[in-house]
């Protein structure tokens, strides 16, 4: 039997073969001329994945959390007001980073699985200044989605820069930066964007662009400083050679494969899929007699499902169980909650079949713990959502 497992977890996730193979392509020199070319052309078309006309993009080594340091790092200064919109566990980690680099930060919460309403977030922002409007696109912790395009027209209307936090969203969920008054978006390469983990990718529009020339104090960080990065990437960006940091060489190579990828299926297709895919998980775990963490269904994101275990049913239990059906999946997260709820990914170019297998691995596991419910309910029900949302003939 191969020892072949199906990574369905909310990062990293399945990735493609060409991604793979460039990734595992002998690695070139960072000053190569084909190596120019791909990074070049990673960085414009950053700028289309992340639907920006004129953002900044920035390509660095690092995980998803060295983004959010860079849009700290370069955009607060000590005494700076920041309003954090938190929904879970990594807006507790982006208030934690702001406060590191001297920022005041008030957060408006919710409810574990609930999200601040945008007449909280108004509330907060009539009351106070804010240099920074920060939003978790998609928290990971609880697979609730926030309403970005509202919440960027309210950092608009109150003149506060927008910056989200789309490490589980950019290339999956439908977020359009420039549309949307979005200044600053970041991810990691292990979600989405579909590469193995190791690129931190960050897109700064013009207004953020000028809040960090106007800085009166120097950036606290000397490798995120963009200072150091900027010209690197407008070299790159210009087919010239530039050095500060020796490049991820064959994470950007897979890069560029990745995002020539997804802009081959278009974004809006993209978007639809996802779509079409987290209906069909959702429908698979409601019949099979299980809750979510989002508290609504209009909460719940599309990259993503967090299901809550049903009574008798454990992590320690359940996972092994679907591991042994040939599929991964996360434990919980969120502190408060931790025990009581799984995740599953299903982002980047996650197909039904993959969706199906998952549903069937899920009711192994649930049915090994004893849990009742009619086999092959879950994958029935997923089939017909994902046709119906995809109006796909079945
Ligand atoms: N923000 C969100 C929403 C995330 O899901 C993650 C990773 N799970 C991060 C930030 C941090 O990214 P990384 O683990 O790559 O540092």
């Amino acid at each position: 039997m191969k020892d072949r497992k199906l990574l369905m977890i909310p990062g990293p996730i399945e990735f493609e073969p060409a991604v793979l193979s460039a990734l595992g392509a002998p690695t070139t020199s960072h000053t190569a001329p084909d190596f120019v070319e791909a990074f070049g052309q990673a960085l414009e078309r950053m700028r289309q994945v992340f639907l920006s006309t004129d953002g900044q993009p920035f390509i660095l080594a690092g995980s998803g959390t060295l983004a959010m340091d860079t849009a700290g790092a370069n955009l607060v200064e000590p005494g700076d007001r920041v309003l954090v919109v938190n929904t879970g566990y990594f807006g507790d980690r982006f208030a934690a980073l702001l406060e590191r680099y001297g920022a005041q930060v008030t957060q408006v919460r919710a409810a574990v699985g609930g999200r601040p309403s945008p007449e909280t977030v108004e509330d907060a922002l009539r009351g106070n200044q804010y240099k920074l409007l920060v939003i978790t696109h998609v928290d990971t912790s609880t697979g609730v989605i926030t309403d970005v395009r509202a919440l960027a027209a309210l950092g608009r209307k109150y003149g506060t820069l927008v910056v989200v936090d789309g490490v589980c969203s950019v290339a999956g969920e439908e977020l359009r930066m420039s549309e949307w008054g979005v200044d600053v978006a970041l991810t990691a390469s292990q979600k989405a964007i579909g590469v193995p983990p190791g690129l931190a990718l960050v897109m700064a529009g013009p207004r953020a662009m000028e809040a960090f020339r106007a800085r009166r104090s120097p950036v606290a960080n000397y490798y995120a400083d963009w200072s150091n990065w900027l010209p690197i990437m407008r070299a790159y960006e210009a087919r010239q050679v530039a050095y500060f940091g020796t490049p991820a060489v064959n994470l950007v190579w897979a890069l560029n494969v990745s995002l020539g990828q997804i802009l081959a299926e278009g974004l809006d297709a993209r978007f639809a899929r996802h779509r079409a895919l987290a209906s069909a998980v959702r429908a698979g775990i409601a019949v099979l007699g299980l809750g979510q963490v989002p508290l609504e269904g209009q909460f719940a994101a599309n990259t993503m499902t967090a299901p809550r275990f049903p009574p008798g049913v454990t992590a320690a239990g359940f996972l092994p169980r679907v591991s042994a059906a040939g599929v991964t999946l996360a434990g919980g997260l969120h502190p408060a909650i931790k025990s009581e709820y799984f995740r599953i990914g299903h982002m980047g170019s996650t197909n039904l079949g993959d969706i199906l297998a998952t549903l069937g691995a899920i009711e192994a596991g649930l049915a090994s713990c004893g849990h009742a419910f009619p086999l092959g309910a879950g994958v029935a029900a997923a089939q017909a959502a994902f046709y119906e949302a995809s109006s796909q003939p079945a």
